[in-house]
């Protein structure tokens, strides 16, 4: 998998309302946005700047080269349309595919692709809950994908089928590996959320993710295994038990 880059948008704004999510769909999306130089980088910028002021967000942008995280799994972000209590704002992931004319669009959707598939490993996410954003306010998008660029949605989702098969039965890739600062791992969902919610009220930010029979709880992701020890170092010393994983294939 491309190199995946964290640039949360800030806490408490509009774009980030921090409403828990317990992700039970994916939500496909294309940016509609075909300026130059608008990739997955630029569109984490946007929701940490200007963007950030207005009820409008996604929790990846993915393009041809890498994908930005910009809001937890466990938070909801605004992108479906279909208000605030609405399924697909409120139980849904959103991916968005950049068309910015510089990026490949073909490989950006295969890298779309490859992440949902991760995603659906994390969550438990069955592919009948991969949907376009269409299915949720019948707003033409992703564009691109409904017009069959760079190829069907049926493509699409053999093509994210394809690759959670490939993950749930291969090792990990020799590249796209993650460090990740976990606080603690539990069988139970409910025990992870609630120690999950503990470290939040103290400051610390926090996400629940699946891995396999157990739910974590993750501080962060560093693609440098220096800089993840050093955060560990540092909730370490603020109480918080930690310790570094190696997270294959991300
Ligand atoms: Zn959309």
């Amino acid at each position: 998998m491309v190199e995946l880059k964290e640039m949360l948008a800030p806490k408490h704004s509009a774009a980030r309302t921090g409403y828990t999510l317990l992700p039970r769909y994916i939500t496909i999306h294309n940016t509609a946005n075909t300026g130059k130089g608008a990739g997955a980088v630029s569109h984490g910028k946007y929701l940490s700047g200007a963007g950030a002021k207005k009820a409008v967000s996604y929790h990846y942008a993915v393009d041809d080269g890498c994908i930005v995280r910009i809001i937890p799994d466990s938070e909801n972000a605004w992108h479906a349309g279909d208000g605030a209590n609405g399924r697909g704002n409120r139980q849904s992931l959103a991916i968005e595919i950049c068309e910015n004319p510089e990026s490949d669009l073909r490989r950006a959707t295969d890298n779309a692709a490859e992440l949902t598939a991760r995603l659906m490993h994390d969550w438990n996410i069955p592919l009948a809950n991969v949907v376009q954003h269409n299915h949720w306010s019948g707003k033409d998008c992703p564009r691109r994908l409904r017009r069959g660029e760079p190829y069907s949605w049926d493509t699409f989702l053999a093509k994210v089928r394809a690759f959670y098969d490939g993950t749930s039965s291969s090792a990990p890739a020799d590249s796209g590996i993650l460090y990740t600062v976990q606080t603690g791992a539990f069988r139970d969902r409910t025990k992870a959320e609630n120690y999950a919610a503990q470290l939040k009220r103290k400051g610390i930010d926090v996400f629940v993710t699946r891995r396999g029979e157990l739910y974590t709880v993750q501080t962060g992701a560093f693609q440098d295994k220096k800089n993840a020890e050093a955060y560990a170092a540092k909730l370490k010393a603020k109480g918080v038990n930690t310790y570094v994983t190696q997270k294959g294939n991300v």
